[in-house]
C-alpha cells in the first residue's frame, strides 16, 4: 500500500455542523462548526492536518523516523505517536519536564503507541529552535526527520488548506467568517492561504490563546501568500496565558457543550468560543451572517486536566 493510500485510511470525515443557541437566534447569526474533531479517534484535529503533508515528505524522502518536541501534555506529541503507530513509523520526542510526566494521559498513550520519550529542562527545551542543537539532536538521532514543535512548518499549511477545500463544498451557504484558536499560528496561517486559493471573500479570524501574541503577526505574515490581508489577529482572549483558566471559562466550556452537545476544552476550543460569544454579544458581527468555527480537536488534553483537578 503507498502512502496516500495508508494515510487516506487514518482519515475519517469530518461534519460541518450547524448550531442552534438562543444567542445564534437573538442576534440572527449563522454558526457553523467543522467538527475536526471527529476525523480520527486517536488523530484528532488541526494536529492530524499538520502531520498529513509532514508524513507524506518522510515516506517520499525515505524516512522511516520522525522526531519532535513538545510539552507534557502536547496535542501535537499525542497526535504524531498516534500516527506514526497506525503508519508503522518509528517516532522520538523531546519532551519538556521530568520524567514523572511519562505517567499522565496524554504520554502514556504516546508509548504505548511506541513513542521514544527524552525529558528535557526548560533552558535546553528553549533551543529547540536553534541551529546548533538542532545539528546535536540531529547527530544524535542521524535517521530522524525533526518536526518543528507544534508540527508547524511549510508542509503543515498544505493540510490545513484542505479544510477550507472541504468547507467550499460542503456549505451551503457563504461563509462570512472563518475562526480558529491560535497557539503557533501554523493553522491560522494554513487556512488564510486556502481561503486565497479557493477564491472566497472570508475573513480568517485568529483567537490566540497565549498571552502577547502579537508577535504571531509577523510569523503569519512570513507563513503566508503575501498578499491576503482579510485576516485577524484577536489577541486579547487569553484569560491570563496559555493554558490559564479562569471560573468564567471553565463555566462558559460547561455552559456551552451543555447548549450545543459540542464537547470542548478550555485551553484552544473553549478560548475561541468564549472570544466568539463576546464578538456576537458585542454585535461585531452583521445580521445574517455565516461564521464557521473550526474545532481544532484537543480534547485529549481533557483527561489531564481532570487528573490535576483543573477541571
Ligand atoms: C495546537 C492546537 C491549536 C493551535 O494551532 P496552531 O497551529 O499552533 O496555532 C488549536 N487547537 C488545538 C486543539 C490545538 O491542539
Amino acid at each position: 500500500m503507498d502512502i496516500e493510500q495508508k494515510l487516506s485510511k487514518l482519515i475519517f470525515h469530518s461534519p460541518l455542523q450547524a448550531i442552534k443557541h438562543p444567542l445564534l437566534t437573538q442576534k440572527q447569526i449563522f454558526l457553523s462548526i467543522k467538527r475536526d474533531d471527529l476525523l480520527h479517534p486517536d488523530v484528532s484535529g488541526n494536529k492530524w492536518r499538520k502531520l498529513k503533508y509532514n508524513l507524506i515528505h518522510a515516506h517520499q524522502s525515505g524516512y522511516q523516523h520522525l522526531l519532535s518536541f513538545g510539552g507534557a501534555y502536547s496535542n501535537h506529541i499525542h497526535a504524531l505517536a498516534a500516527a506514526c503507530y497506525h503508519l508503522n513509523l518509528k517516532c522520538s520526542a523531546i519532551i519538556r519536564g521530568e520524567a514523572h510526566f511519562a505517567n499522565n494521559p496524554t504520554l502514556t498513550d504516546a508509548r504505548s503507541w511506541g513513542m521514544d520519550l527524552h525529558f528535557v529542562d526548560r533552558k535546553t527545551y528553549r533551543l529547540r529552535e536553534q541551529s546548533d542543537y538542532l545539528l546535536k539532536l540531529q547527530k544524535q538521532f542521524p535517521d530522524a526527520l525533526i518536526i518543528p514543535e507544534g508540527g508547524s512548518n511549510k508542509q503543515a499549511l498544505l493540510g490545513v488548506a484542505e479544510i477550507v477545500e472541504e468547507l467550499f463544498v460542503e456549505s451551503q451557504r457563504e461563509i462570512d467568517h472563518l475562526f480558529t484558536a491560535t497557539g503557533s499560528a501554523g493553522t491560522l496561517s494554513g487556512l488564510i492561504n486556502g481561503v486565497k486559493k479557493q477564491q472566497m471573500d472570508t475573513k480568517v479570524h485568529g483567537i490566540a490563546v497565549l498571552k502577547g501574541a502579537d508577535y504571531l503577526l509577523d510569523k503569519v505574515q512570513n507563513f503566508i501568500n503575501q498578499e491576503s490581508t482579510n485576516w485577524y489577529l484577536h489577541s486579547q482572549f487569553h484569560h491570563g496565558g496559555y493554558a490559564k483558566i479562569t471560573p468564567e471559562l471553565k463555566l462558559f466550556c460547561q455552559t456551552f457543550t451543555q447548549a450545543t452537545g459540542v464537547p470542548i476544552e478550555p485551553i484552544y476550543t473553549g478560548k475561541m468560543f468564549y472570544a466568539l460569544w463576546q464578538l456576537i454579544e458585542q454585535d461585531y458581527f452583521h445580521k445574517g451572517e455565516h461564521i464557521v468555527a473550526l474545532h481544532t480537536g484537543g480534547l485529549q488534553g481533557l483527561a489531564g486536566l481532570k487528573k490535576h483537578n483543573k477541571l
